[in-house]
């Protein structure tokens, strides 16, 4: 039993391993990192639904080291990046204009009504790399923001650069009351190429296919943040009569990677009048957009000798 809930993955496979999937759900980890920022609601909403994308796509890549997901566009929120080391730490951060968000915010027809990311981002692309460090190659893929939801921009990617049939959701729940807490889901279901060797009916694959992408969008968004539910026992629901398998996959947790050092190292790069325009009474003061931490400098400290 893979009693798993939440700010966790797990893996699963359906139809005798023709098709395999992802299932992300977080809460303490989104609330973390939130607490970090005091960024207006819809930014928030934006980054945990971003955040539970990019847990889906790293978790479909085997590496060790970084996964980075990056958006750059020219709406509100011009700006997102994630980051997903290998041992599951997670940070993240956005960068909005506050007029413009309250702008777009005015253009809603009710108070309630929710816009989905894309309306946010606008136009731009969504990018990730995966960075191994030393000399392995670094992996990217590329897709335009494209579509009403950031699922449909993610499926466009796995259709133009990866031709592989897959379904996708992604969902986040703000917190309605003070106590509440933000949460965050997605799931991904991918069919296996076949490697050849067996035998298969191309139409028989086709129409289990369907039906389980039926399935998976089924599943409610107030099954998935229910936290007396495990991942197993929702997948359960969708497809116990699909020959399911279910494993762990990985752990999620806040942590960033700044540190003092790094940080002095980029800001002795920068040329004296640079250093002297962002000091004030000799010392230079920067905080990391992660995670809050402010560091500050001597002036003396930074100019190459
Ligand atoms: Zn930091």
């Amino acid at each position: 039993m893979v009693n798993t809930k939440f700010d966790s993955c797990v893996s699963f496979h359906i139809n005798n391993n023709a098709f395999f999937g992802r299932f992300v759900r977080l809460d303490n980890v989104i609330n973390t990192i939130l607490s970090k920022h005091q960024y207006p609601k819809v930014v928030s909403s934006v980054l945990a639904e971003s955040i539970a994308l990019a847990a889906l796509l790293a978790s479909t890549l085997k590496y060790e080291g970084l996964f980075t997901l990056q958006t750059k566009s020219n709406g509100p929120i011009n700006m997102i990046v994630i980051d997903i080391s290998s041992d599951g730490t997670i940070r993240a951060s956005a960068s909005y204009d506050e007029q413009r968000i309250e702008n777009a915010k005015k253009l809603r027809k009710t108070e309630d009504e929710h816009e989905e990311a894309p309306h946010y981002l606008g136009q731009g692309y969504l990018a990730f790399t995966v960075d191994q460090g030393g000399t392995d190659k670094m992996y990217q893929g590329v897709v335009e923001i494209q579509g009403k939801t950031l699922s449909e921009c993610a499926l466009r990617y796995f259709k133009q650069s990866e031709q592989i049939d897959t379904a996708l959701k992604l969902y986040v729940k703000e917190p309605e009351y003070p106590e509440d807490k933000w949460q965050s889901a997605g799931i991904l279901l991918q069919k296996l190429p076949n490697e050849g060797g067996t035998e298969i009916n191309e139409d028989e694959v086709k129409d289990s296919w369907e039906e389980a992408v039926i399935f998976l969008e089924s599943l409610q968004p107030q099954e998935i943040f229910d936290s007396n539910l495990s991942s197993e026992v929702l997948l359960h629901r969708l497809y116990h009569s699909h020959q399911l398998s279910v494993s762990h996959n990985k752990d999620y947790k806040f942590g960033c990677r700044c540190n003092r050092e790094k940080l002095r190292t980029i800001l002795s790069n920068m040329s004296e009048k640079e250093i002297d325009s962002l000091s004030e009474k000799g010392k230079i003061t920067a905080e990391c957009s992660f995670c809050g931490e402010k560091y500050s400098f001597e002036k003396g400290e930074l100019i190459k000798q």
